[in-house]
């Protein structure tokens, strides 16, 4: 009963008037944040913890055109011409070129000046190391990833260092997977200081290295393994809030540079990415509701109504727009049962195959790809959602991200692409909409 009493009196209702309301805080909702942000829109955000804490950090703007291509594609920009003309109703392929590397430089120049450095968005995509060991096409990169593009590149004599207890990380096997191409590459394992037994994560690895001590104890037991390479890799572990300093004093430490490879998910690249939004944007005017899903939308004549609650009550939001980036299936945004896939927060009518038996092929590895992957919603050029009369359902609702139907993002090595673009339009034609 007393506990009832103290809950009741804690819950507060809470309300916040704003220009623009999105919904989602993977890579898409913190991207059309950003765009806003950077217009002067009002806005608040609200979303549950989402697949960005998965990604590996690179941001890919395409890497294959066709399911079937072998080679990756190695001019993102040519191949974004390709994709125009053999897949109308990508995403991407309503944006303009000149829109595209706006959306990715705007973007990766607010998270370098943010504190986390990545590289501006070139002509080529580079060569990058996965989890695994293996190669992916990629437009940028992590100042912390770096060092390994140019090692790979120039094959230079390079040691790959794991930790005793790190699980899903194999030196060994990125090494057996890249022998071949790069005879000059070694695997060693080192324990990590202070976490020497059982098993070890690396988020907190991550956290621990922020602390000088910790930085100089790794340094020394990596110093004995070192020998003589020219570069040293690691798993993606080089601190949390400060990659970039952890990384030069681990540089300067071991006299030599030292990169970070992603991990298999939970990945810190994107739990970064995630921390430093939720730091930067209540910082910078947003009203962020983090960790927490929007219940219910209602659409008025002049504006709109979010409904949500946290630990402390009720939060309503009223705004004049939203944008719905709530992800695909692993983030909530779809759901798909017996009976077909669903878009559950506003039920939007969702473009998928007529029986659920086409959903995938017989062979997981097929090369076509499966069709549930390019499940979602439709939207018309300014992404807006449309309804089944192909009209947009309201002239307040905008989409962007992996909720968008017609991309396999996966095979297409286009996530942040889809993201980046979909975001920059969303939020232009909020901004049409606003004036
Ligand atoms: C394992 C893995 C590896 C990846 N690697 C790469 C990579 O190397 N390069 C790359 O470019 N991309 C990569 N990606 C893809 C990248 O993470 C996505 O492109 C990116 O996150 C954009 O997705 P999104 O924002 O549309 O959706 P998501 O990231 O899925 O985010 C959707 C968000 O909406 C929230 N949400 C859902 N419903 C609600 C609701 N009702 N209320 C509030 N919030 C809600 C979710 O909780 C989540 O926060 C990877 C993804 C995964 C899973």
């Amino acid at each position: 009963m007393n506990d009832r009493v103290e809950n009741t009196m804690i819950q507060e209702a809470r309300h916040f008037e704003t220009d623009l309301a999105v919904i989602g805080s993977g890579l898409a909702g913190f991207a059309a944040s950003t765009f806003a942000l950077n217009r002067g829109i009002r806005t608040a955000q609200a979303g549950n913890t989402g697949a960005v804490a998965y990604t590996t950090g690179y941001l890919d703007l395409l890497g294959r055109v066709h399911n079937e291509d072998v080679c990756p594609v190695t001019d993102p920009w040519q191949g974004l011409r390709q994709l125009r003309q053999s897949q109308p109703l990508h995403p991407m392929a309503r944006v303009s070129e000149d829109d595209l590397r706006a959306a990715f430089r705007e973007f990766t120049s607010f998270i370098s000046d943010c504190g986390i450095i990545y590289n501006a968005p070139g002509q080529f995509n580079a060569t990058a190391l996965t989890p695994a060991g293996t190669l992916k096409p990629t437009l940028c990169v992590p100042a912390t990833m770096q060092a390994g593009v140019d090692a790979l590149a120039r094959k230079a004599r390079c040691v790959i260092v794991d930790f005793k207890g790190l699980r899903g990380f194999s030196a060994r096997q990125v090494v057996a997977n890249l022998k071949d191409t790069w005879p000059e590459l070694r695997a060693e394992r080192v324990l990590f200081p202070e976490m020497e037994t059982g098993e070890i994560y690396p988020e907190v690895m991550a956290r621990a290295l922020e602390v000088p001590a910790h930085r100089q104890a790794l340094a020394e037991r990596i110093r004995a393994v070192v020998g003589d390479a020219e570069v040293i890799g690691v798993p993606a572990v080089l601190g949390m809030h400060n990659p970039d300093l952890v990384m030069a004093e681990m540089m300067r430490l071991l006299g030599r540079p030292i990169f970070e490879i992603p991990t298999m998910p939970p990945s810190v690249p994107g739990i970064r990415l995630r921390e430093m939004f939720e730091q930067v944007f209540p910082q910078k005017g947003l009203v962020l509701i983090p960790q927490q899903k929007v219940d219910k939308v209602v659409f008025n004549a002049d504006d709109l109504q979010l409904s949500l609650s946290d630990n402390f009550g009720p939060i309503t939001i009223r705004a004049k727009a939203v944008i719905l980036a709530t992800g695909r299936f692993l983030s909530g945004g779809l759901t798909a049962a017996i009976d077909g896939i669903r878009e559950p927060l506003l039920g939007l009518p969702v473009t998928q195959t007529a029986s659920r038996e086409d959903w995938y092929h017989l062979q997981y590895m097929d090369k076509r790809g499966h069709e549930i992957h390019r499940t979602g919603i439709e939207v018309d050029d300014k992404f807006r959602p449309l309804g089944e009369n192909g009209q947009p359902v309201n002239d307040r609702l905008f989409a962007a991200g992996l909720i968008l139907a017609h991309q396999d993002w996966i095979r297409g090595r286009c996530g942040a692409g889809v993201a980046l673009a979909s975001a920059y339009k969303a939020v232009e034609a909020v901004q049409e909409l606003l004036r």
